[in-house]
């Protein structure tokens, strides 16, 4: 992905539906993308102000008010910041309602964004920022697995609209990236491993998509 750059040079949606096995866990595969002059630290601030400035205007439209993460936490290995009783753990980005806040394991996501392209970072976020959209609206669902697949579904429609509105252009490659990045993404403290708590990758696959095809509103 790069920043406001010419338009899309290919939609996402149709590969995005098309069948891909993968399994749970860190996929490993050559990396499809052109980064140019791109660096994991601009992605990673890109991805979380464009998501963030989607989400004020999503509020605004309803008449409410988007209140930002209080904070952005990169950490390394098992020293990152503790959401009340819960260590934070390696490899691995969460969203924390007890602070309002993210932190992601740095060499982590930049392994990720190294491997499997810079769709990974744009996946990732956008997810987390989907919990933190979650805490405000309250969202409360019986199952783990639908706050997951939400996010999922949160972080597919935040994606299409900033490809939309020319915020973000897509590159060969990224929609491979983005549907491989589904599998790798963090939240396994909360079990994220585990395929039935959190929806089979053809499930976050395709709640993904819904998203990125009918936008949040479909989530
Ligand atoms: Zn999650």
């Amino acid at each position: 992905m790069t920043r406001a750059l010419p338009p899309i040079t290919r939609l996402l949606t149709g590969l995005l539906v098309a069948a891909m096995v993968a399994a749970c866990g860190v996929v490993r595969a050559p990396s499809m993308d052109r980064r140019g002059a791109d660096s994991f630290e601009d992605d990673v601030v890109t991805a979380r102000t464009l998501t963030e400035q989607f989400w004020s205007r999503q509020f605004q439209q309803l008449g409410r008010t988007y209140r930002p993460i209080s904070d952005f936490i990169p950490y390394s290995g098992s020293a990152g910041p503790s959401c009340g009783d819960e260590a934070a753990v390696p490899n691995n980005a969460f969203y924390c309602p007890l602070g309002h806040f993210i932190a992601f394991d740095q060499e982590w996501m930049e392994g990720l964004w190294s491997d499997m392209g810079d769709g990974s970072v744009y996946v990732i976020i956008p997810h987390e920022l989907g919990h933190a959209v979650q805490a405000q609206l309250r969202t409360s669902f019986a199952l783990n697995v639908q706050i997951e697949l939400q996010a999922d579904c949160y972080a597919g429609g935040t994606l299409s609209a900033l490809v939309a509105s020319g915020a973000l252009t897509t590159e060969p490659g990224d929609e491979n990236e983005l549907i491989r990045s589904l599998a790798a993404a963090g939240d396994p403290t909360d079990d994220w491993l585990n395929p039935a708590a959190h929806g089979t990758a053809e499930q976050r696959q395709a709640s993904f998509a819904r998203g990125y095809r009918d936008g949040v509103g479909a989530c």
